[in-house]
């Protein structure tokens, strides 16, 4: 034991004083206790609780990382933006005149409010008919239960979809009321209120910065929950990065930015925020890595597989038109949810491509390639910048009050910000221009 100790303390302090001295190389040497580190900043942060605009622990985040970002030796900047947000001040439902908390509501709050008293349609998500079911749902009010498809249902343009928990559907289901019988009383009202929220940005310039720039980021923001997983551990591996780089500043040819969003949580507001008010410099970014969910030690996700689909014709230029541009997607009390169209792209060049499996190679670390992870690199794939983002998942059930400190394993911190210095080391330290 005591020789596995001294043992491992050598392989600590040569790592770690290696890694200061050595080269910028995550390849070949990346600091240990990394994971650790991003787990006090987990701890740290959720300690503030959840972190919705206008809220208290909200200020605290923004202000931590900041902190954190200067005490790295970055220069910050805090881009403030707002954006209009449904509060719902009442919400009844009763079917068959029994009142029922619906698990979760999607509709479109902007329209108006609801006071509706009449005929709905059940739709069964398990069952062999439920395609038949999706035919006449315009206009209507569906009544169903998970794992109903919430998209692909909103694509028939129902009025409203209530989704009750199981018991409560099989109960309604259940009863003796004649099929085509069944009344519901649905009342929505509230109001909008506008919120604020900030991009805080933390740069990194090395001392002859080519004029390009690289972009890491995480958003800070968490929806119903602590957010130990979704989102602390990328904003907590965001700044062990930051300070990682900031070790190596003399090798970076190129400005790297660690950027954590705000509002992301309630439909990649704040990125596309920062896409409209950095459109010059962004003609100039060579990547944008995201970091979304990393405290797991299961499955990693790079989203990789899209290639160059659907990206602006002018780099730094969201042109299509975004429903949810400044206007929250979701929101509480009612767990309401707004779902339309979300214009999928997706900026993945081959050499990006070979960069993260070469990366991944070189660490023997098994990934998962997909596209279209729900996260703020969705907003810069419509800008037409290169672009990426990584989940490490952890299996629990994110946005309910399960994503505590305790589920998160430093590990994956430590495995996720490898993978993101390897990638970003490539392309920084490289005159090519890609
Ligand atoms: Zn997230």
């Amino acid at each position: 034991m005591l020789l596995l100790r001294i043992s491992f303390l050598i392989i600590f302090l040569f790592e770690g004083n290696f890694c200061k001295a050595q080269s910028l190389d995550p390849v070949a040497a990346f600091p240990l206790e990394f994971g650790e580190k991003a787990m006090v900043h987990v701890k740290n942060i959720c300690a503030f609780g959840e972190r919705g605009d206008g809220t208290e622990a909200a200020k605290k985040t923004v202000d931590y990382i900041g902190n954190e970002f200067t005490k790295a030796g970055l220069e910050i900047e805090k881009d403030t933006f707002s954006y209009s947000a449904f509060e719902a001040k009442k919400i009844a439902l009763a079917i068959d005149g029994k009142k029922i908390i619906a698990k979760q509501i999607i509709l479109n709050p902007y329209k108006g409010n609801i006071r509706y008293k009449g005929s709905f349609l059940f739709f069964y998500p398990d069952s062999s008919l439920s395609r038949q079911m999706m035919q006449n749902m315009r206009g209507k009010i569906i009544v169903t239960k998970d794992p109903a498809d919430y998209y692909s249902l909103s694509n028939r343009s129902p009025w409203v979809i209530i989704v009750l928990d199981k018991p409560d559907f099989d109960r309604v289901v259940r009863s003796k009321i004649p099929a085509g019988s069944h009344e519901i009383n649905f009342n929505f009202s509230g109001k909008i209120r506008i919120l604020q929220s900030v991009n805080v940005v933390g740069i990194l310039k090395p001392t002859q910065p080519d004029s390009g720039e690289i972009i890491l980021s995480a958003h800070w923001d968490s929806y119903n929950s602590a957010g130990a997983d979704d989102n602390a551990s990328g904003v907590a591996t965001l700044i062990e990065l930051a300070r990682y780089f900031s070790l190596h500043k003399t090798e970076l040819k190129t400005t790297l930015k660690f950027v954590s969003f705000g509002a992301e949580e309630k439909g990649t507001i704040g990125a596309v925020a920062y896409v409209d008010h950095h459109r010059n410099e962004l003609k100039n970014c060579k990547l944008m890595f995201n970091i979304d969910g990393v405290s797991g030690l299961r499955d990693i996700y790079v989203d990789l597989t899209g290639k160059v689909e659907n990206i602006s014709p002018e780099k730094g230029v969201i042109r299509e038109k975004l429903y949810f541009r400044n206007m929250a997607l979701r929101g509480k009390p009612g767990n309401w949810f707004w779902i339309e169209e979300y214009p999928m792209a997706s900026d993945v060049p081959k050499w990006l491509w070979l960069d993260v499996i070469d990366v991944c190679n070189a660490f023997n670390t098994k990934i998962n390639q997909v596209s279209g992870i729900g996260s703020d690199h969705q907003a810069f794939a419509l800008a037409g910048i290169p672009c990426t983002s990584i989940t490490i998942d952890n299996g629990i059930e994110t946005h309910t009050s399960a994503d505590t400190p305790e589920k998160v394993h430093p590990e994956g911190m430590w495995i996720a910000g490898r993978i993101v210095a390897g990638v970003v080391a490539k392309i920084a330290k490289s005159e090519i221009a890609k």
